[in-house]
């Protein structure tokens, strides 16, 4: 019963059952045909020979049977066992002729049988081989005769036989070849698929480098064994992002969770003066706030996936809300002695998406621009393109996951006048923890910009970035107004 259930005794099954069928079909129609034919040669024998002893006799005026068939054009009618009965109109057998001998009876009134003929098949009851007879009348000097002419069906039988034993043979061997061929070639062409189960057996949550490693070929199973190797791939390389990532994060906590150890110890060596706890309180709050700053941004990095398919996608003005976000950061900027400038329109870009998200955003980018700049300004501006127009970047962008389609764009650039990234970490900028030089900031956890892209990404838009160290950064932000 196992065995039923595997796919390839399946397909043999099916294999050997449907041409177990078309097969006995055609025997029968092989059969039916080959009978029918050999029938119509024997019929077609008695009638010429019936017609031609008839013509004799009326040429001769006088039939004599034994005188007819010694013609040597009957001599293989004869070595076929050739019997002939010449009778009068009331049935008395007038003459016979040949080792046949149980004749059927005539028709009650033979006259109907008149320019008619009938062909009756008989068992022979001595031989018990079936014989053809064919009955004719005809009138011969205004008398009535009928003549009987028969043959027997042995040769006829002997090879319908034959055919019919060749069919009993024939048909289960190639049944069987079938099936069997069948069952090989369905157990060859899935045997992929069994490396398929075999290797997602020993794939764990532990252990995702398992590959099928088979023969690329251009077939279903091939195509299904591509697509589960790279489904591995990607599984196993998120698996390995995680890790990392839950790696990086404890240990990006265990930095300030040391410091904060560090200062508390050293300070309870002693007594101290007020004004020493007051610097250790001070400090710690550093600390603190360093680690809620990084909680959150783990919290955010966490819920972005989770969340944004729950989230209520709303229509937000991009215009109103960059001048929120410009407006709430001004002061910040002011103290640091930047200029913010505004190139946004007063209203008027409208675009589908999670207010929250893109609040966040625009406040990372921004706050990134004032963080990293001493002096200048900080642009931020607006425009709508195409997806070709916003496809051909130079060189030195890092494009995360560009997904657009054929709809217009909305792109939002916030570049700065600041110190600018030196090229070989912008391939970097975007990754979760990544700082380019901790000197350059002591605030910075690395996450602004990885949260970014991650809203970014769950827009269906992307993001780049050019930078020349000394002379400033430009972000862009390229939006779909109607999110896939
Ligand atoms: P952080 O919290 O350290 O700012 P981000 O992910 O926001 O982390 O940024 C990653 C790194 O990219 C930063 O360490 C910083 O050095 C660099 N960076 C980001 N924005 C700018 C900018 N506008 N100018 C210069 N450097 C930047």
């Amino acid at each position: 019963m196992k065995f039923l259930k595997t796919l390839r005794a399946r397909f043999a099954l099916w294999t050997a059952g449907l041409l177990l069928t078309a097969l006995i079909l055609f025997g029968l129609f092989v059969y039916a045909y080959m009978l029918r034919s050999l029938r119509a040669t024997v019929d077609h024998s008695l009638d010429s020979a019936a017609t031609q002893m008839i013509a004799e006799g009326m040429r001769s005026g006088l039939i004599v049977l034994d005188d007819l068939v010694s013609d040597p054009q009957y001599l293989q009618l004869n070595e076929e066992g050739l019997s002939i009965r010449l009778l009068d109109a009331a049935g008395t057998t007038l003459q016979t002729y040949g080792p046949y001998q149980t004749w059927p009876d005539l028709p009650a009134d033979s006259s109907a049988l008149l320019q008619r003929t009938q062909l009756d098949t008989l068992v022979d009851p001595k031989s018990q081989t079936p014989i053809r007879v064919y009955t004719t009348t005809f009138v011969r000097r205004e008398n009535v005769r009928s003549l009987q002419v028969a043959l027997s069906m042995s040769d006829v039988q002997k090879t319908m036989n034959l055919l019919l034993a060749a069919l009993l043979v024939g048909v289960p061997i190639i049944v069987i070849l079938a099936g069997t061929g069948g069952y090989f070639l369905a157990a060859q062409a899935l045997s992929p698929i069994d490396t398929v189960t075999r290797t997602a057996l020993q794939i764990s949550d532990k252990d995702l480098s398992a590959r099928l490693h088979l023969p690329a070929t251009d077939d279903e199973v091939g195509r299904l064994v591509a697509t589960f190797d790279s489904m591995l791939e990607r599984l196993d390389a998120g698996f390995r992002r995680e890790r990392q990532f839950t790696a990086d994060a404890s240990h990006e906590l265990r930095t300030p969770l040391a410091a904060m150890q560090t200062i508390i110890g050293s300070t309870l060596t002693r007594k101290r003066a007020p004004d020493d706890y007051e610097q250790a309180l001070i400090d710690l709050n550093k600390e603190v706030e360093q680690m809620r700053s990084l909680t959150e941004g783990l919290l955010i990095l966490a819920r972005n996936g989770a969340t944004y398919q729950s989230t209520r996608l709303e229509q937000v003005d991009l215009a109103l809300l960059l001048k929120d976000v410009m407006d709430s950061l001004r002061p910040l900027a002011e103290d640091k002695g930047l200029q913010i400038v505004d190139k946004v329109p007063s209203r008027g870009l409208s675009l589908e998406g999670s207010r929250d998200g893109l609040i966040r955003l625009f406040v990372n980018l921004v706050d990134n621009a004032i963080k990293y700049s001493k002096e200048g300004t900080i642009t931020i501006s607006t425009q709508m393109t195409t997806p070709q127009m916003s496809s051909g970047q130079p060189n030195g962008n890092q494009n995360v996951e560009p997904k657009l389609g054929d709809e217009p764009l909305l792109q939002v650039t916030v570049s700065d006048t600041g110190i600018g990234i030196p090229a070989q970490h912008l391939p970097y900028i975007f990754d979760r923890f990544y700082r380019v030089d901790s000197s350059r900031s002591s605030e910075g956890i690395g996450l602004g910009l990885a949260i970014a892209s991650d809203i970014v990404r769950l827009h269906g838009g992307t993001i780049t970035v050019q930078s020349e160290v000394g002379k400033g950064t430009t972000f862009v932000v390229t939006l779909p107004l109607q999110k896939k």
